[in-house]
């Protein structure tokens, strides 16, 4: 069966893989699946500014009303304000219309349970099969689903965050900050939110503009360049890049450097396990060994997932985790929703400023640092799991190796460091990610791990 969800939402090339009919007929099978449980179920509907964005809320409206679900149009808003609306107004499910951080050609469907999650897997392959099986079932034609629309989700949502945040300290450093919404829909949401925090706001690239002409979307260093420029060229406290669908937030500080999610995250899952004197924090097997180190001296204990933010967050919930995250910028702050939240990460953010009294490229400085290596190899699909036994095979006996673990892939820890080798979930590649504290030894390791994955693929 062809797999419909990725890692995130169902994502594609406007009106070829991604087009209006297949957007009705994920509305039908979402509203198929919503029926078997609930009566009447009513579904919130947002999106953000990309072009396609009407054509394929119509579409996915109309699936959602033939089954007999009611459809509340949200308007245009960030992943996050979706989802904290349809927790807080009680909806049954949700829909954002967004292809996140991929160009602008792209667009993409991703659902929402009615806690403002993520869906889980069990519920995407359930809303599959029915998709694929074609078995909708269509109300009779006076049950149809009415259609209505909401404008206060933005203002709900920034109520919210401030109602999680020391709205007071933060107001008296009346921070300078440097704003980079990538045209994205961040832009309706962040600038209102430091303007309420009390911070002086230079924005770039926060008008809505669904070709995304500013940046490209995702927030990595490359797309980042004006936004670091302008940090150090007006002396601002630090700056916010958001992703597309401002889930996510990168950050650089006040000399203009840009700062890898790996320490954002490990900055904020420290504050957050000295208030709270320790707890469970969850991340993927990914992230790098910073992040344990500090939850660790702030007697917290860490989770380890397989990749995917929807696995982390539903890992949180199930372990009352205090925190969690990736180390691309999604944090996940469990006393608000759980779900990547941008607006969070930098409100959150702002708080440490304050509470610290200290610069942000201190607090990064405090964070240990570590050697990475990542690499992809062209692998078959049908060849990553020989490739993989292979290894697991060869790695039993291997005297170097003091611990492995399964997560996610094969995560071997020797004393330097540790090696992930894991098959994509979704490309034909394998990925090789290693980490240490010595530069020469995570080349070196690299190197050797890579020629062996590839010496296994041609054997395999
Ligand atoms: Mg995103």
């Amino acid at each position: 069966m062809t797999r419909l969800f990725g890692t995130n939402g169902i994502r594609g090339i406007v009106n070829q893989d991604m087009n209006s009919t297949l957007a009705l007929e994920i509305g039908q099978a979402f509203g198929t699946y919503l029926k078997r449980t609930t009566p009447r179920p009513t579904c919130a509907i947002g999106t953000d500014a990309r072009l396609s964005n009407h054509m394929l809320k119509s579409a996915i409206t109309a699936g959602f009303l033939s089954t007999g679900c009611d459809v509340v149009d949200v308007g245009l808003v960030p992943t996050p304000t979706l989802q904290y609306t349809v927790k807080e107004k009680h909806f049954n499910a949700g829909i954002i219309i967004t292809a996140s951080h991929n160009p602008p050609q792209f667009n993409g469907i991703k659902g929402t349970a009615q806690d403002g999650a993520e869906l889980t897997k069990d519920v995407e392959e359930t809303i599959e099969q029915i998709f694929f099986s074609k078995h909708f079932a269509l109300s009779d034609w006076n049950e149809v689903g009415s259609f209505s629309t909401w404008n206060d989700a933005k203002e709900l949502y920034i109520k919210g965050v401030l109602s999680c945040i020391d709205v007071t300290s933060i107001k008296k450093q009346r921070f300078h900050v440097v704003l980079d919404c990538g045209n994205g829909a961040g832009s309706l949401v962040a600038p209102t939110l430091l303007k309420k925090l009390g911070c002086m706001v230079t924005e770039l690239n926060c008008e809505l503009d669904g070709t995304f002409p500013g940046r490209h979307s995702e927030p990595i260093p490359e797309n980042l360049t004006s936004l670091m420029k302008k940090v150090s060229e007006t002396h601002a406290s630090f700056g916010i890049g958001l992703d597309g669908d401002a889930d996510r937030a990168i950050f650089v500080d006040e000399n203009g450097s840009y700062i890898w999610g790996d320490k954002s995250l490990s900055l904020v899952g420290k504050y957050i396990t000295k208030k709270t004197n320790g707890g469970i924090t969850v991340t993927p097997v990914t992230t790098s060994t910073c992040f344990e180190d500090v939850i660790l001296q702030n007697n917290g204990t860490v989770i380890y997932t397989k990749v995917g933010s929807p696995i982390v967050a539903d890992t949180m919930k199930k372990n009352h985790a205090v925190f969690g995250g990736e180390e691309n910028g999604g944090l996940i702050f469990p006393q608000f929703q759980y779900c990547r939240d941008s607006a969070m990460s930098l409100a959150t953010l702002l708080e440490i400023l304050a509470t610290e009294q200290r610069p942000l490229s201190e607090l990064i400085a405090q964070i240990p640092s570590y050697e990475m290596f990542k690499t992809k190899i062209v692998c078959p699909n049908e060849k990553k799991e020989p490739v993989m036994n292979r290894l697991v095979e060869e790695m039993k006996n291997h005297h170097e190796i003091t611990r492995i673990d399964r997560t996610d892939g094969l995560k071997l820890f020797t004393k330097e460091g540790w090696v992930l080798m894991r098959p994509s979930g979704t490309e034909p590649i394998f990925r090789v990610y290693v980490e240490a504290k010595v530069k020469q030894q995570v080349e070196q390791l690299g190197t050797y791990y890579k020629k062996l994955v590839e010496s296994f693929m041609q054997h395999a």
